[in-house]
Formats: C-alpha cells, sequence, structure tokens
C-alpha cells in the first residue's frame, strides 16, 4: 500500500498539459514496447505495461485527470476517487478502456485478439466458476475427510465440439462486428463525443452466427450434465473456507481453460466442543471433592479421552492447557493447535443426611461461613448487619 508510485505524467513521459493525442501517442510507444504478449515471462516489463496502462486509464478520463492533478495518487486511495480504484490487480474497469486497448492493439493484433485475454470478447475465456457447498461434520473438519458431491455443470457438445452449429455446416463470421465480437459507437454528450464499447448484440461477443443450429444442443455448443465430484477436504479446514477444484468448472469460450469448481465447507456444531483457529475449547465439570483435594478427571478430546490429574485447591474456571490436542493447521498436517479445558467446580445440590452433616463437620472445621457471621456481627464491620441467606444449610 505504501508502495512508492511514480508520477503518471512521468510514467508517461508527457508534460501535465499534455493534450489527448499526446497521451495516446505516448501510451502506444510504451504499450506496445512493453506489453505481456512481446515480452513473455519479463516481470519486469510486464509491471511498465501495467504501470503504464494505468497512468494512461487516468489520465485520458477527464475526471480521473482533474481529481488526479488536484490530489495526486491520494485521490485513488482507499476508495475516495470514486470507483476509481482497483488498478492493482489489473482490472481497468470500464468500457472506455476496451475502447482504448481496442484502438491501440488492433493494429498488429489482428482486430483486437488480444492472447492475453485482455478484453477483446471473442477471444479465450476462461469458463465460468461453479460455487457450491459442502456440510461436514465438527471432527471431519479436524481431520480431513473425503465427502462426494454433485452439481449442474455443463460439458462440450459431442455432436457439434461445441461449436453449436449442425454438423456439416460451420458458424460464420458475423457481420455486423466483422468477427470482432464488439461494436463502437459513438455518442455525443455533455462532455463531448463518447465513444462506446459493447459485445455485437447479433453475436453476443462471439464473432461468430450460427445459421443452422446443432439439434442436440440448440446452438449453445455446450449439454448440461450432473456430475459427481470427490472432494478431498484437509485436515484443519474451517467453516466458510473453500476447496477449489481447479478445471472442474464450466468449459471455456474459444478454447479458453475450464473454469473451477468452489466447494465451501460449512462445519457443523459440536455438543461440547468449540473451535477458534486451531484450538479447541471445551468445559468440563470437577466434583466439588475432587477439586479441594485433587484427584482425576476424564475430559474428552478429539483424540478421544484423556485422564487429567487435577491439583487439589482447584479454583472453579481454572483452565488447563492440553498441548497438541487441538486442530492440525491447513498448512502441516503435524502442527497442531491446543485444547483448553476449563473446569467447573460443580456445588453438590442433591446430600444425603450423611453428606450433609459431614459437610456441617467441615464447616465447623474451617470455620468458614459461622466464623464468618460472627466477625461480622460482632461488630467488626460499621454496615448494616447482613441478612441471613435462607437454605443454605438447614
Ligand atoms: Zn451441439
Ligand atoms: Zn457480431
Amino acid at each position: 500500500m505504501a508502495e512508492q508510485k511514480r508520477d503518471y505524467y512521468e510514467v508517461l513521459g508527457v508534460d501535465k498539459n499534455a493534450d489527448d493525442a499526446a497521451l495516446k501517442k505516448a501510451y502506444r510507444v510504451l504499450a506496445k514496447k512493453y506489453h505481456p504478449d512481446m515480452n513473455p515471462g519479463d516481470a519486469e516489463a510486464e509491471k511498465k505495461f501495467k504501470e503504464a496502462s494505468e497512468a494512461y486509464a487516468v489520465l485520458s478520463d477527464a475526471e480521473k485527470r482533474r481529481q488526479y492533478d488536484q490530489f495526486g495518487h491520494a485521490a485513488f486511495d482507499g476508495g475516495a476517487g470514486g470507483g476509481a480504484g482497483g488498478f492493482g490487480g489489473f482490472d481497468f474497469g470500464g468500457a472506455d478502456f476496451s475502447d482504448i486497448f481496442g484502438d491501440i492493439f488492433g493494429d498488429f493484433f489482428g482486430g483486437g485478439r488480444s492472447r492475453s485475454g485482455g478484453r477483446a470478447n471473442n477471444g479465450p475465456m476462461k469458463g465460468s466458476n461453479i460455487r457450491t457447498s459442502v456440510r461436514i461434520t465438527f471432527e471431519e473438519a479436524v481431520f480431513g475427510c473425503e465427502k462426494e458431491i454433485e452439481l449442474n455443470t455443463k460439458d462440450e457438445c459431442k455432436t457439434c465440439h461445441g461449436t453449436g452449429a449442425k454438423p456439416g455446416t460451420s458458424p460464420e463470421t458475423c457481420s455486423k462486428c466483422g468477427g470482432k465480437g464488439q461494436v463502437v459507437f459513438t455518442q455525443q454528450s455533455f462532455f463531448g463525443t463518447v465513444r462506446n464499447v459493447q459485445a455485437c448484440p447479433d453475436c453476443q461477443g462471439t464473432g461468430k452466427v450460427i445459421k443452422e443450429k446443432c439439434t442436440d444442443c440448440h446452438g449453445s455448443g455446450y449439454i448440461p450434465m450432473r456430475k459427481r465430484f470427490a472432494v478431498d477436504i484437509p485436515a484443519g479446514i474451517d467453516n466458510g473456507q473453500c476447496k477449489r477444484l481447479t478445471g472442474q468448472g464450466e468449459p471455456g469460450i474459444n478454447g479458453g481453460p475450464r473454469g473451477d469448481v468452489l466447494v465451501e465447507v460449512i462445519v457443523g456444531r459440536h455438543p461440547i466442543f468449540q473451535r477458534q483457529e486451531y484450538n479447541i475449547y471445551s468445559t468440563v465439570p470437577v466434583s466439588f471433592a475432587v477439586a479441594a483435594l485433587g484427584g482425576e478427571v476424564v475430559i474428552d478430546t478429539v483424540d478421544g479421552k484423556v485422564i487429567y490429574d487435577v491439583k487439589a485447591g482447584t479454583q472453579t474456571d481454572t483452565r488447563v492447557r492440553l498441548k497438541g490436542k487441538g486442530v492440525p493447521s491447513l498448512r502441516n498436517k503435524d502442527m497442531r493447535g491446543d485444547h483448553y479445558v476449563t473446569l467447573v467446580v460443580q456445588v453438590p445440590d442433591k446430600l444425603s443426611h450423611e453428606a450433609k452433616e459431614l459437610l456441617r463437620k467441615f464447616d465447623e472445621e474451617s470455620g468458614d461461613s459461622l466464623n464468618a457471621a460472627k466477625r461480622l456481627t460482632g461488630g467488626e464491620t460499621s454496615g448494616p448487619t447482613p441478612k441471613k441467606k435462607k437454605g443454605i444449610f438447614k
């Protein structure tokens, strides 16, 4: 975020008063020089290309240029630019940029058919992702599991091999857009002439029209189908996280790769365990006598029962840590969180006659309640005499 950004005018090598024609000319030179298609695998060139594209996207837009002139890069930080953000991901948004692209690259990439995907509507495009979800139990999330999911997707039509045209015929180049897949129309507006690029309405941006449709897929090139997938869910996954099945989504367009399947994992609640990150939390009741005298309690963990030695004199809400009994890390199965157990001391509410007698003796022996009451009523406090609570020991 705090990355030092170069001045947009400096990036394009123009002065502050450069007009649109000068900007375009400067960008055209840089874009040709640094375009990723011309410099495959050259990260530095790609960076320069993005930088120049960003500079041009801003300066060629009158409103954005005004904001930039006034506020500099800060105009587009944190969304203050009103939709001008998001350059980092090379998503320039807006139709005006596809206009620029088609215009500049049209001459040397053959009708805007940019191999980098870019903005050319009839170029190869990755197929759509399919989102779905799967429910698993708490333990399945902890230790991983394999689940089968079924979803509606589509596959290339075998009859026409995805062209949508009746076998023996082939799609024809769209006459409206000349196969480019997009049409440009100019519009007069308050700010002057605006050029808009839209997907061609005749061919829906594919650049091709089908005269005789394949009867199996009705010209779509795809057959809807229901598919089953085995999803390997890794140990340590948490509620809301996604497992991606790369290349299992909808078929690509014009030879593009298939999309992905994104499986959101919904983890069911556990009756006794709660989870936070990789740690597990639970509470365990401890009898009054065990808390006072010390002894063993049985604690449920995701690995099974463990016996824990409670120290004599343990207070209620004491938290103990069972190291490594938590959830395995998604990145490294052998690294596990911890299990924190809160020991809750139980006060007995049903006592036999004998037990009551013993407790009275215990009380006399330790002298807690009787002596405390005497101390208070014996005038050691200046406050009002505390009311005797009913029903402690009858
Ligand atoms: Zn077909
Ligand atoms: Zn068309």
